[in-house]
């Protein structure tokens, strides 16, 4: 019997798809290619899941793991001798704990409704993208997400209590901990964040939630200088007292580029160098609103920004995010690149002048838009070089990526390695750190059969 078949045993006639369904299947949300596998295997539970990479391990079957296909590194691609499988029939929420403030949940599930379940029970789940509705939870672990509120309530390592996850062999390892404080032992958990599904398979979470934040101001100022930029931040940052949640920067290109869509009168004017669309939560909506507007006067009798719209409903203030997310407007340009990076603050403004200088040397006509969570230090660029030739790609990766390793920067801030950086890799981390990589990795999956390509090869 093939292996297919094997699993179809195991999983049943509704656990598998090939053949005309499988190919069916777009390969990520934004792509227009089909998944190339020998089946999109789909477990309804964690033994099932078990046993299906047991019978994989023992024949030594490459097997590539999906949750909701947003990722934009190539993480989750696979090829025809591949065995697809995927959490969408995975997608309970087991477990809310408003006490213990923890939600448990299968890792199928859509992050929108883990937030959603939160909000009934009065309390919030931090993690925010724009992919919410689609990527799921065990991708957003998987992946260690960012998105828009990490200054204040981190990446997605912070907010994971307890995971289960099922290994190469097969073997459960159940580590569903609810408890906020445990140093006993290892941490076990922290070898599944953020390493792509290349250690293992996540299938149940144990999610911290916070408290739902009672006031949300919101406001998008315009600044001339970077530098300002950064005072501003820290005045806001220690004025408003912890409440601080987004502070997302837009470079003038790409605040022209979005405001040009809307075709209205851009909110702050066109004039300046740099947007920062700023937000608090706070909880007590009367004090917050004016300690808020404080801050913004005392940053404009500073001189360091020089307007600002202070959102006054949830219309204005989903209109103000509507811009910072209006990321398609960049592929008007084509060939269109977009990068995730990560440097030190103070190094970003020469960074930037480099890039452009590089930019301009080797593409006259190119297209540089910027944008980022500023207060991370976390830039997205969005480039097209207006070069048809595909060996413009590569060269274009090189200018981006490789002044990065010496700023003590990164090639990848949030989206993670996946296909696209693994060639890049070796420019933020040392030989040392790559060979522990490798050594877990074949500690962890010795036959090699996880997500096999991405992130790093076995030692
Ligand atoms: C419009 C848009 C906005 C975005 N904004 C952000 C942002 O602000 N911040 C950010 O960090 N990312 C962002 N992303 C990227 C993407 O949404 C995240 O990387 C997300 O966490 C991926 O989740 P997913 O379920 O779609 O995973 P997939 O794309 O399906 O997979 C991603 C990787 O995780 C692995 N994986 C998936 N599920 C599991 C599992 N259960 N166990 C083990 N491995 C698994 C896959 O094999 C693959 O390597 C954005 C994407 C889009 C399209």
């Amino acid at each position: 019997m093939g292996i297919v078949e094997r699993i179809r045993a195991i999983v049943g006639e509704r656990g598998v798809l090939d053949g005309r369904e499988a190919a069916l299947r777009k390969a990520g949300i934004w792509r227009d290619d089909s998944i190339k596998a020998r089946a999109i295997i789909r477990p309804r539970t964690t033994d099932e899941l078990s046993a299906v990479l047991e019978c994989c391990h023992a024949a030594g079957q490459a097997v590539v793991i999906h949750g909701g296909l947003t990722g934009l590194v190539r993480g989750a691609d696979s090829t025809a001798s591949d065995i697809v499988l995927s959490l969408e029939r995975m997608r309970d929420i087991e477990a809310m704990d408003p006490i213990g403030r923890t939600v448990t949940v299968q890792a199928g599930v859509p992050l929108q409704q883990v937030q959603e379940a939160a909000e009934a029970h009065g309390l919030m789940f931090p993690l925010d993208l724009g992919a919410r509705g689609s990527a799921q939870i065990g991708g957003n672990i998987a992946t260690n997400a960012g998105g828009n509120r990490v200054i204040r309530f981190g990446m997605v390592r912070d907010m994971v209590l307890g995971l289960e996850v099922v290994l190469a062999d097969g073997t459960v390892i159940s580590a569903l901990n609810q408890m906020l404080k445990n140093n006993a032992g290892y941490d076990l958990k922290q070898l599944f964040i953020g390493t792509e599904g290349t250690l293992g398979v996540i299938t149940r979470a144990v999610l911290r939630l916070r408290e739902a934040p009672r006031s949300r101001s919101t406001a998008l100022v315009g600044i001339n200088e970077f530098d300002a930029a950064v005072q501003f931040l820290r005045l806001a940052d220690s004025g408003l007292g912890g409440m601080l949640s987004a502070f997302e920067v837009m470079w003038r290109d790409f605040y022209s580029l979005v405001t040009a869509a809307t075709r209205g009168k851009p909110p702050v004017d066109d004039g300046f160098g740099l947007y920062v669309l700023l937000e608090a939560l706070g909880g007590d909506p009367a004090g917050d609103e004016s300690r808020f507007e404080n801050i913004l006067s005392a940053a404009i009798e500073r001189g360091l920004i020089g307007d600002a719209v202070v959102a006054k409903s949830d219309a204005q203030r989903t209109a103000l995010w509507a811009l910072r997310d209006d990321v398609e407007q960049v592929f008007q340009y084509s060939p269109m690149q977009i990068f995730d990076v990560s440097l030190p603050l103070t190094t970003i403004p020469g960074y930037l002048d480099l890039l452009r200088q590089s930019l301009e040397a080797q593409w006259p006509q190119n297209r540089l838009f910027v944008f980022g969570h500023l207060g991370d230090g976390n830039l997205h660029l969005a480039i097209s070089t207006a070069d048809p030739d595909p060996a413009a790609q590569r060269q274009l990766e090189e200018i981006v990526y490789r002044p990065l390793g010496e700023l003590g920067g990164s090639v990848s801030a949030e989206h993670g390695i996946g296909m696209d950086k693994k060639p890049y890799l070796r420019l933020c981390r040392s030989e040392t750190e790559i060979s522990l990589m490798k050594g877990l990795k074949a500690a962890l999956d010795p036959a090699a059969i996880l997500n096999p390509g991405k992130v790093v090869d076995p030692a």
